[in-house]
């Protein structure tokens, strides 16, 4: 028996259809579905966004995921890498300005000097805030011990995305290699989780292959994986990656929008009380985009 927008939404759980019916609501069952998500977020976060300080220190890395304007193998673009220094006193900033939080975010690299320096700033920024101010990485995939000693060393939060939880869906956008493994970007979830992190994840909503079949199954792995925050936004294709070449089915920007919209509401509803980051995408399709969400 098909069940409607309002049924649906008094369960105390989803099946993938329900969820599959939320993200095709239009009109008023739309209005509805924010309308519930709406009054979830007022009664368990309350009407607060909470700004963290993102201090993208770098865009160098060493992976080629096909989707990704900073991918290894694009040579159309000028790479940085803040010094010490920079970084530093980003944080400084941001404590100074009563910032509850930064996040440090680059490409990925995988060594023992990267993991060195970044252990490194991590306890500098700790005494500079004397420990107060809380610091989310979002580094990559590394090995268990490596995220230990951050861990040790004060960061406290983790976003690794996994962009997709279809595994067959994850290996049309990534390069069929060791280096593109959706089962270690799983472990390196499962380890975060285990080490105490905070651990966060999310996927692109409108890739191409993309079905509402997956993005059900995408928010059914992140409650049943209980994750403490979700970052997800719309794909916006790039011109100097492969995944262009399949730009021509994509359903128009708005509708991506839309749907990322339906995706952070859904989620509000099925885990109540998580953070939901605001994401810049949002930013790039709307003007107003990341205050909509
Ligand atoms: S690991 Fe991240 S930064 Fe590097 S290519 Fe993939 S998505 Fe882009």
């Amino acid at each position: 028996m098909d069940l409607t927008i309002k049924e649906i939404l008094e369960r105390d759980a989803f099946t993938k259809e329900n969820i599959i019916s939320l993200l095709e609501t239009q009109g008023e069952e739309r209005t509805f579905l924010f309308k519930e998500a709406a009054e979830i977020k007022e009664k368990y976060i309350g009407n607060k966004v909470w700004f963290r300080g993102l201090i993208e220190f770098s865009n160098i890395c060493s992976k080629d995921c096909l989707y990704c304007g900073i991918r290894k193998g694009n040579k159309n673009l000028v790479r940085y890498n803040l010094s010490d220094e920079e970084i530093i006193a980003a944080a400084r900033f941001a404590f100074t300005n009563r910032y509850g939080s930064i996040a440090l975010q680059s490409g990925e690299l995988e060594s023992s000097s990267v993991t060195g320096r970044i252990e490194n700033l991590l306890y500098k920024i700790k005494e500079l805030s004397d420990g107060k101010l809380g610091v989310t990485l979002s580094v990559g995939e590394q090995e268990p011990e490596v995220y230990k000693r951050w861990f040790d060393a004060g960061a406290h939060r983790y976003l690794l995305r996994v962009e997709s939880t279809n595994q067959s869906l994850y290996n049309k956008i990534h390069p069929n290699d060791s280096k593109h493994d959706f089962n270690r970007r799983l472990s390196c979830l499962k380890s975060l989780q285990d080490i105490g992190y905070q651990t966060g994840t999310g996927v692109m909503i409108g890739l191409p292959f993309q079905t509402m079949d997956d993005l059900a199954g995408d928010l059914l792995f992140m409650k049943s994986f209980n994750i403490d925050m979700c970052g997800m936004g719309p794909y916006i294709e790039h011109a100097d990656t492969p995944l262009i070449e399949y730009s021509e089915n994509l359903m128009p920007l708005k509708d991506r929008f839309d749907l990322t919209l339906k995706m952070i509401a859904i989620i509000r509803i099925m885990m109540r009380d998580i953070n939901i980051v605001a994401a810049t995408a949002l930013q790039a399709i709307d003007p107003i985009g990341r205050e909509k969400r």
